[in-house]
């Protein structure tokens, strides 16, 4: 780059991983021009579980990136265990997608080349200054400036936006083991104060993450708590080494000011359990490009609360399981007793059934613990 050159673009984006990506892929369709700057080079990992829901996959689809096809493994629903107690539901429609996170980088790089976004990688943004944003000692003047630099976003901090209305956090730690996938479910395994969950991600590779509110916890100290789980690993050779990662449940007062709005963990996030953080950052991006085209970026702010409601609640579910063993024991029982109580809580999480209908769904769920 040029000392001192200043490029004029409608749409600045910090940060080139999937919300970045997705961001700039969604403001081309509404024909600004997009310059992207990620101070990593492709394709980046980070530690994910790695699977995406139906919902995210459709909304993978209306960005034009497919994940049918693409070197991604579908899986046709969810199977929760815990102890000798297994319960499972197929989802109500469609499938999910297991899919190496330097994949899915892949698709998206190549996707936004395609789209005609200006990609700089390798390139640090080092501040947000009057209307332009300060790379590598430049400052490159943009219209709408958008922070997609993940959880610990930086743009976050010079946009004045860090203020949060609930945060907690857990850790999460991943690694990857050549082997066929034994089943086409995801595999949730509960255990006490932690979860393991297990995605295929290929045709002889799966993605096991650990995920707990213990930094200390790794994968081989609670592998041997789950004999089925390590006799089928014992022989499967590890492909990638154990990487970690923080999962936040972030809910921002604010996700925009000005001209600068923040998108995917940068904007607040989910915790890990619910697969859904890559289906939000989809859904945000394509919400986000809507609003700078209309000039309201408070549209954009109404449609993230309303797009982060739904995982916002199977969290709070998920991890009041977490911290009480008794009840989730019954709630699996309950599951595994009646499967369609599960299919129902399946369709909620996935976007299929309305709030009226799981209400409905919970009371039945309450009288059959309550009759077991
Ligand atoms: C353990 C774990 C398991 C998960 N499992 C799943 C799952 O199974 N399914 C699912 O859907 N979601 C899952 N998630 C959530 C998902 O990984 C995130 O929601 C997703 O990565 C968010 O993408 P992002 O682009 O917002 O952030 P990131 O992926 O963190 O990308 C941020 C980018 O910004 C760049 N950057 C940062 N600062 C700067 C700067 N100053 N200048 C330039 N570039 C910068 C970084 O290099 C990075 O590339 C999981 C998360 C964790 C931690």
């Amino acid at each position: 780059m040029t000392s001192g050159l200043s490029h004029a673009t409608d749409v600045f984006v910090i940060g080139g991983g999937p919300a970045g990506l997705a961001a700039a892929i969604a403001a081309r369709r509404c024909g600004f021009a997009v310059t992207m700057a990620d101070h990593a080079r492709p394709p980046i990992d980070k530690a994910c579980g790695e699977g995406i829901m139906p919902d995210g996959v459709a909304a993978a689809c209306v960005l034009g990136i497919p994940l049918e096809g693409a070197r991604a493994r579908p899986f046709r629903g969810i199977r929760f265990c815990e102890r000798d107690v297994a319960a499972e539901a197929p989802f109500p429609e469609g499938v999910g997608f297991g899919i190496r996170r330097t994949v899915l980088h892949e698709l998206l790089v190549e996707r936004a080349a395609e789209a005609g976004v200006r990609m700089m990688w390798g390139a640090d943004v080092t501040g947000i200054d009057g209307g332009g944003v300060r790379v590598a000692g430049e400052l490159l003047r943009a219209r709408w400036i958008i922070g997609a630099d993940g959880g610990n976003s930086a743009a976050r901090h010079w946009a004045g936006l860090d203020a949060c209305v609930s945060h907690s956090r857990r850790y999460g730690f991943r690694r990857h083991y050549s082997i066929a996938p034994w089943s086409d479910f995801m595999e949730l395994h509960w255990g006490d104060g932690f979860q393991l969950y297990l995605t295929p991600v290929g045709d002889q590779e799966i993605c096991l993450v650990l995920i707990s509110s213990d930094h200390r916890l790794r994968l081989d100290h609670v592998l041997p708590r789950f004999p089925e789980l390590a006799r089928r690993l014992a022989g499967a050779v590890r492909v990638s080494s154990e990487r970690g990662g923080v999962t936040a449940s972030r809910r921002l007062a604010r996700v925009y000011r000005g001209n600068v709005a923040l998108v995917g963990d940068a904007s607040g996030s989910v915790d890990a359990i619910t697969g859904e953080g890559l289906c939000l950052v989809f859904q945000q991006a394509v919400a986000l490009a809507d609003a700078m085209a209309a000039g309201d970026l408070a549209r954009y702010a109404a449609a993230h609360r309303r797009l982060g409601r739904r995982p916002e609640w199977m969290a709070r579910l998920m991890l009041l399981l977490d911290g009480h063993s008794r009840m989730r024991s019954r709630v699996l029982d309950a599951f595994a007793a009646r499967p369609a109580l599960l299919s129902r809580m399946l369709a909620l999480h996935v976007g299929e059934l309305s709030y009226f209908d799981s209400a409905a769904n919970g009371l039945a769920l309450g009288w059959r613990m309550l009759t077991l």
